[in-house]
C-alpha cells in the first residue's frame, strides 16, 4: 500500500492521505488531483509512506497526478514548512498560496517557447527615411528592432499595444520571430557608470562572499543603490546564477524593469506581481523555475518562487510596510528571503535609505554586516535642505500657509517642478454641520465618510461603503455642510485657484485607476509637461524627476501621536524618502515641512539627515519601553457581529494563555485601531516574549487551543511580528 500526503487549500493544519493507485508513479512535490468532500481538488504531494492513521477503508484513491510542470523542489517544500510552523498558517494554504493560480487548477499548463523579433530582410533593406507611413507603435517596434533582437517583454515596454503592433509588422513581412537564445554565463553588459568609491566597497565587501550573509546596504536617497545590485547581478549571471530582486511596489516594477533590461539586454528577466494577469504570472514563474530566467524582480509573493540556480537575493526598501502580507499568510517577504538564503547558503542584501530598526539594530550588533552609502551618486546633487514651517498659531483654511505658496511662486518663476506631499486622497477626511456638530461617519465602520468632490461622493476608505454627498444634515436639516481637512483633491483645487497658469498633476490612487494611467502621467512629468505635482505616499518611493527642486510636505503632525509605537519611525522613513525626491538633479533641493512641532526629534532628525542618531533614539526609546526589537510580539486578531461573542472568545483565548504560565508577556484585551470595520467588531490580544524561541513554544501549544475554541460566528487570525498594532 502506498500512501501520499498532500498539502490541500483546505484551513486544516494537516496533510490528507490519500491511495496511490498500482500504476501511479509519483515524486514529492508534484501536483495531483484527489477527491475532497463531492469535489475533485489540486493538492500538492509533500511525503509519501506505507503507513496511515486514517483507517484503510476510509482513504480514497488520487485521482490524477498532473505532469504538465515540474514538481516542487525539496528546498521550496521545506522554505513553505518553515513560513507554516513559523507563521502558525495551515501548511495546505501555505503550500497553495505559493503557486500561480492557474497551478492551482488541473487544467494543463506549459511552459511556452519564449520568441524573441528581428527585422526581416525586407525590414532591414529600408532605412528609417523610406518607411511607409505607419501607425506610430509600429514605427517605435521598428526603431527598437533596428538596435538589434528584442523579446516580447522588451517590446511591451515600448507601449501596451506594441504586441498587436508587432503581429502585424509579422504580417506585412517587416519583421521576423524566431526561437529565444539564452545562454548563461554569456551576456552584454552595458558598463555605463563608473562606481563611486562607495559603491565599489560595497561591491566588493559582498563579493567576497559566497555562503550565506546578511548585508544591510543603507544609502542616502539618491546613493544609486541600483548601481550596486547592478554591479553585483553582474557577478552573479557571469557565475551562471539566478537573482531574486524584491521591491515593495508593482508601481515601480515598470521602469526598473526596463532599467535592468538595458543593462542586460540580451539577459532573461522575469517580473512576478500581482499587476501580470494569470497567464503571464504563471509563464514568468515557469521561467523562473526552470532556470531560464536569471533575474527575478517581484514583490513579496516572488519569495517563494523556485529558483534552481540562485547565487543572491537582495530586498529594496527592506524597511517597507508592503513586505509584510497583511491577511491569510501573514508573512514578511524580507524575513522570509533571509531565511531562503540561509537555506540556500547565498548572500543576501537588504537596501534602504531608512533601514527598519530590527535591520538596523541587527547590523549594530554584528548580526548583519553595515554597507554605508553617504553621498548622492552625482557630483552635483546634494541632499536638499530641510526646513520646518511653524503652523501652530496660524489658520489655514485651506491646509497651505503662505511660505509654502511663497516656495512654489518661486518655482513656478524658475521653471523647475515642485510636489505637495499629502497623506490622505479625496478632498476632505469628513464632513461636518456646522449647527448640531454631526460628522459623516460611516454606518458600517468606526471610521468616517471621506468626501470626494471630484465625482460628489462621500466613501468610507475602510469598507467601500458610499453614497451621495448629502444636501442637508440628516440630523438637523441644517443646509451649511463644512468639509473639514483636507485631501489631495481640496490642495489641487485650492493650488489651481491660487496659480491659475500653473499646470497641476495629481497622483494618487483615484486618479491612477485606470491601467496605464500612471504610465502616462510619469512621462508627463519626466517630460516636464507639470509645474506642480499633487500626491500621496505613490509619488514618495524611487521616482527620478530631475527638474524636481521643491518638496512641501502638509499634514505630517497625525503620526506624532499615534497609539502604533512604530508611527514615528514610519513618519521618518516616508519623509525621508519623500524629501529624497528634491534636487537629484543638478540643482538644489529644498523640502518645506509644515508642523505645529518643529522641535519634534523627527524633524531635526530630518534637517541634519541623521538617520544614526535618529535610529539610537529610537532603539533606546524601544528598549526602556520593551518593544521589538528587543522583544517578539504576537497579536490575536478577532473580529465579528456579536460584540459579546467576539469578546468571549478573546477572554477564554487569553485565560488558557494565562493558564500556560509560560515565559510570555500577556497583555489584556482591547479594542484594535479600528474598533468597527464593515459591522464587525475588531479587538485584539498581544503577547510578547524575550526571545523568539520562547514564543515559539508558547505557540505551539496555545495554537491548538485557539484551534479547539469554539469560533462559529467570529473569525480570528495570528500575525507573528505584527507591524501595525
Ligand atoms: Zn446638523
Ligand atoms: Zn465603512
Amino acid at each position: 500500500m502506498r500512501i501520499v500526503r498532500v498539502a490541500l487549500d483546505i484551513p486544516l493544519s494537516t496533510l490528507f492521505d490519500y491511495l496511490l493507485a498500482e500504476n501511479m508513479t509519483v515524486v514529492e512535490g508534484q501536483r495531483v488531483v484527489v477527491p475532497f468532500g463531492r469535489k475533485h481538488i489540486v493538492g500538492v504531494v509533500i511525503a509519501i509512506t506505507q503507513h496511515s492513521e486514517v483507517a484503510a477503508e476510509r482513504i480514497k484513491e488520487v485521482v490524477q497526478i498532473l505532469h504538465d510542470v515540474l514538481p516542487l523542489p525539496a528546498e521550496t517544500l521545506k522554505l513553505l514548512q518553515f513560513c507554516s510552523d513559523y507563521y502558525h498558517h495551515p501548511i495546505g494554504m501555505t503550500v497553495l498560496s505559493a503557486l500561480p493560480t492557474r497551478l492551482r487548477g488541473s487544467e494543463p499548463v506549459k511552459l511556452k517557447q519564449a520568441l524573441t523579433y528581428t527585422l526581416s530582410a525586407s525590414g532591414c533593406a529600408l532605412n528609417p527615411a523610406e518607411w511607409p507611413k505607419r501607425k506610430a507603435v509600429q514605427l517605435r517596434v521598428l526603431t527598437a528592432l533596428q538596435q538589434g533582437r528584442q523579446s516580447a517583454a522588451q517590446l511591451k515596454t515600448i507601449s501596451s499595444t506594441a504586441p498587436a503592433a508587432l503581429k502585424q509588422l509579422i504580417a506585412d513581412g517587416w519583421v521576423e520571430a524566431s526561437a529565444s537564445v539564452a545562454a548563461s554565463g554569456n551576456f552584454t553588459f552595458n558598463e555605463e557608470h563608473q562606481l563611486s568609491a562607495e559603491q565599489q566597497t560595497a561591491v566588493d565587501v559582498v563579493n567576497r562572499i559566497t555562503g550565506y550573509h546578511t548585508f544591510l546596504l543603507h544609502g542616502v536617497t539618491g546613493s544609486g543603490k541600483t548601481e550596486v545590485y547592478v554591479h553585483l547581478l553582474q557577478q552573479v549571471l557571469q557565475r551562471g546564477g539566478q537573482v531574486l530582486l524584491l521591491i515593495p511596489e508593482i508601481n515601480l516594477t515598470p521602469q526598473l524593469e526596463n532599467y535592468f533590461r538595458s543593462r542586460f539586454p540580451d539577459t532573461e528577466l522575469v517580473s512576478l506581481h500581482s499587476g501580470l494577469n494569470e497567464g503571464e504570472r504563471t509563464q514568468n514563474w515557469l521561467l523562473a523555475q526552470s532556470g531560464r530566467a536569471r533575474i527575478i524582480l517581484g514583490t513579496r509573493l516572488a519569495v517563494f518562487t523556485p529558483l534552481p540556480q540562485l547565487a543572491l537575493i537582495i530586498v529594496d526598501e527592506e524597511h517597507d510596510a508592503s513586505f509584510k502580507q497583511q491577511d491569510g499568510l501573514r508573512y514578511s517577504a524580507r524575513d522570509v528571503a533571509i531565511f531562503r538564503a540561509n537555506q540556500r547558503g547565498v548572500p543576501i542584501v537588504l537596501g534602504s535609505a531608512t533601514p527598519s530598526l530590527e535591520s538596523y539594530y541587527n547590523a549594530r550588533n554584528g548580526r548583519y554586516t553595515l554597507l554605508k552609502l553617504s553621498e548622492r551618486a552625482s557630483q552635483q546633487a546634494q541632499l536638499p535642505s530641510v526646513r520646518c514651517l511653524n503652523i501652530s498659531n496660524a489658520i489655514l483654511p485651506q491646509g497651505i500657509s503662505s511660505g509654502v505658496l511663497a516656495a512654489l511662486d518661486e518655482r513656478l518663476q524658475r521653471g523647475e517642478q515642485s510636489l505637495v506631499f499629502i497623506n490622505r486622497r479625496g478632498y476632505a477626511p469628513v464632513l461636518m454641520c456646522s449647527a448640531c456638530g454631526w460628522l459623516s461617519g460611516c454606518p458600517n465602520c468606526a471610521g468616517k465618510m471621506v468626501l470626494h468632490l471630484k465625482d460628489r461622493r462621500m466613501r468610507c476608505h475602510h469598507c467601500g461603503h458610499q453614497t451621495k454627498v448629502p444636501h442637508a444634515c440628516p440630523s438637523c436639516g441644517n443646509v451649511d455642510l463644512q468639509p473639514v481637512g483636507i485631501g489631495t483633491q481640496r490642495i489641487e483645487t485650492a493650488l489651481q485657484a491660487h496659480f491659475p497658469e500653473a499646470r497641476i498633476l495629481r497622483v494618487d490612487r483615484d486618479s491612477t485607476r485606470n491601467k496605464g494611467t500612471w504610465n502616462a502621467m510619469r512621462k508627463q512629468i519626466q517630460d516636464e509637461a507639470v509645474d506642480i505635482l499633487v500626491g500621496t505616499q505613490m509619488l514618495a518611493k524611487g521616482h527620478d524627476f530631475h527638474n524636481l527642486t521643491l518638496v512641501c510636505v502638509l499634514n505630517p503632525d497625525s503620526a506624532l501621536y499615534s497609539r502604533d509605537f512604530r508611527a514615528s519611525e514610519k513618519l521618518f522613513a516616508q519623509l525621508a524618502q519623500v524629501a529624497g525626491r528634491a534636487g537629484r538633479g543638478n540643482k538644489p533641493g529644498e523640502v518645506l515641512i509644515q508642523t505645529s512641532f518643529p522641535e519634534h526629534p523627527v524633524f531635526n532628525a530630518l534637517r541634519t539627515h541623521d538617520y544614526d542618531a535618529w535610529a539610537a533614539t529610537l532603539l533606546a526609546e524601544r528598549e526602556q519601553a520593551g518593544f521589538p526589537p528587543f522583544v517578539f510580539q504576537v497579536l490575536l486578531r478577532a473580529e465579528g457581529k456579536l460584540e459579546a461573542e467576539v469578546y468571549d472568545f478573546m477572554q477564554q483565548a487569553r485565560n488558557e494563555a494565562v493558564g500556560l504560565a509560560m515565559q510570555v508577556e500577556i497583555y489584556g484585551v482591547v479594542p484594535a485601531a479600528l474598533p468597527r470595520r464593515a459591522n464587525h467588531i475588531r479587538i485584539q490580544l498581544l503577547v510578547q516574549s524575550d526571545t523568539r524561541k520562547n514564543l515559539q513554544q508558547f505557540l505551539r501549544v496555545w495554537r491548538p487551543m485557539l484551534d479547539a475554541m469554539p469560533a462559529k460566528k467570529l473569525r480570528w487570525s495570528l500575525d507573528i511580528d505584527p507591524q501595525e498594532l
